[in-house]
């Protein structure tokens, strides 16, 4: 008999169709593990429930007992949210329906789906969500926080698309959500991340999106390059997003030329999606800057979430905030702490916004930073646990010396970085409007185990 004090795993094994593991179980290891390799947590038991009754009957067993509740999609938590020492991890990932009405450009998409699973799909009809860059990402937790991609300054964030959601709040019923029906918790799930209920079902708008001009470009980094790349991304036409990364030194790969390795790179993701002939004009300033390789092709846009498969890095310490401009000298600075960074490789990534998430009001949904043009994050990655003091204060360091005072950050970069670090996700009305609608739907704060907007006092 598997009993913690406050629950029994037999009893919820009789109790559900879908599988209930615990520590005893031989997959325990591998069903408790993040995407984050150094977030080592045992849960009490991972349950994954076959449809959003069952979650109903977890998320009723977690505010019952007060057992603390972890809810997992892709498991991509940059702050350890997927998961919890000695609680229940509710993990998405059997909730996989998938439907596509490629007429009304409506696809309807389980919870535990993963951006590559839906942008497949959606593919095969010439039809995209604009999701992230990552395809192991889950729509749950990307799309809750916002949703920024290759299709950002194109067609908006990607809480932009939803039409709509099956939401399973704190008190256990399943609910419809939209526009018109319980509107302040749609708004809520648009961008205020999983402190409302647990969302089973999103329905997205999809876009026609078909071929693009997309791939990367490999450009030696200097402070010209990369500031000239920030500049002209940000100058390109809506349909051109850009995410790029810069790596302190080259590790070798194969498409580097060997002069390149060791050295500061900048490796530009990117998509155009409109007429190739533009595609190619709109490409052309990038291409100035002299790409050591050029990976940049006309291709099915689904191409673009088969590209890369990240390996998790063993530890990373990162830092997040917002700019509205990235110049010679901010690119210098960045440059100049990678170098001074001691870790196995200090990255960092550089997202220009502006474009379609701009045109949308502050106040429309719970993402306000919409005027807000360029998302920077630094990482280190590196080996060793007796390090985390060292990378920590060098992430914090860098963002510090580079965001002027800012304190603005997107949810989802943001690690477990305290409570000062969410307000900043959330600014003025926005939070205190947030707090309300938790109050309303979580005031015993079951869903905490995330950036959490406590309910309103
Ligand atoms: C390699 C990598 C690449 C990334 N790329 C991008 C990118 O291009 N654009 C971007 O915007 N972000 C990106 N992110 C950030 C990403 O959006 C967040 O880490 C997001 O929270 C991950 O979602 P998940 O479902 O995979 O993670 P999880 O850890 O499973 O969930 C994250 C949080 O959301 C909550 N949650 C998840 N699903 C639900 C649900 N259905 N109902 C209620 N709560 C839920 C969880 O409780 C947790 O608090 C990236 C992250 C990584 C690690």
């Amino acid at each position: 008999m598997h009993t913690t004090a406050q629950f029994s795993i037999d009893d919820l094994r009789a109790q559900l169709e879908g599988p209930v593991i615990g520590p005893d179980d031989s997959d325990y290891d591998t069903a408790r593990a993040v995407m984050l390799r150094a977030i080592d947590h045992r849960p009490a038991a991972i349950v994954r429930p076959a449809d959003a009754g069952e979650v109903s009957h977890v998320v009723s067993l977690a505010r019952e007992t007060g057992v603390e509740l972890a809810v997992r999609a892709g498991g991509h938590s940059y702050a350890g949210h997927s998961t919890t020492e000695g609680g229940i991890v509710l993990d998405l990932r059997e909730l996989t329906a998938l439907e596509i009405d490629a007429d009304r450009r409506v696809v309807r998409a389980a919870g535990g789906l993963t951006t590559g699973d839906v942008t497949t799909a959606a593919a095969t009809h010439g039809l995209a969500v604009g999701f992230g860059d990552t395809p192991t990402v889950g729509i749950g937790g990307l799309t809750l926080g916002g949703g920024a991609g290759y299709l950002v300054r194109k067609h908006g964030l990607t809480i932009d698309h939803m039409l709509g959601a099956e939401v399973v709040t704190a008190d256990g019923r399943v609910v419809d959500v939209d526009e018109t029906h319980e509107p302040d918790l749609f708004w809520a799930i648009r961008g205020g991340g999983g402190n409302f209920g647990v969302v089973t079902r999103f329905d997205y708008r999809l876009h026609p999106v078909d071929t693009v001009t997309g791939g990367m470009l490999a450009i030696p980094a200097t402070p010209e390059t990369l500031a000239g790349l920030v500049e002209a991304a940000d100058e390109a036409p809506d349909e051109l997003s850009l995410i790029a990364n810069v790596l302190g030194a080259a590790p070798p790969m194969p498409f580097l030329p060997q002069e390149a390795v060791g050295k500061p790179v900048i490796l530009a993701l990117l998509v155009h999606s409109g007429p190739v002939d533009e595609g190619e004009q709109a490409v052309a300033p990038l291409r100035a800057l002299e790409p050591v390789a050029d990976f940049v092709r006309v291709m099915p846009y689904g191409e673009m979430f088969t590209m890369q498969a990240p390996e998790a890095p063993p530890r990373v310490a990162t830092n997040t905030f917002f700019s509205d401009s990235f110049d010679e000298d901010d690119a210098r600075e960045l440059l100049a702490r990678m170098r001074a960074s001691k870790a196995l490789l200090a990255a960092a990534q550089i997202r220009v916004l502006g474009g379609a998430v701009s045109r949308i009001p502050d106040d429309a949904t719970a993402y306000a930073h919409r005027q807000r043009r360029i998302i920077v994050n630094v990482a280190a990655i590196y080996a060793s646990p007796a390090d985390d003091d060292v990378h920590r204060a060098w992430a914090d360091d860098a963002a510090a010396a580079l965001r002027h005072g800012d304190d603005a950050a997107y949810v989802n970069f943001l690690g477990a970085e305290g409570a000062a670090r969410v307000r900043a996700a959330y600014p003025g009305a926005t939070w205190d409007r947030l707090a309300d609608v938790k109050r309303r739907y979580d005031p015993g704060n079951v869903f905490r185990v995330n950036q959490n907007v406590p309910p309103r006092r």
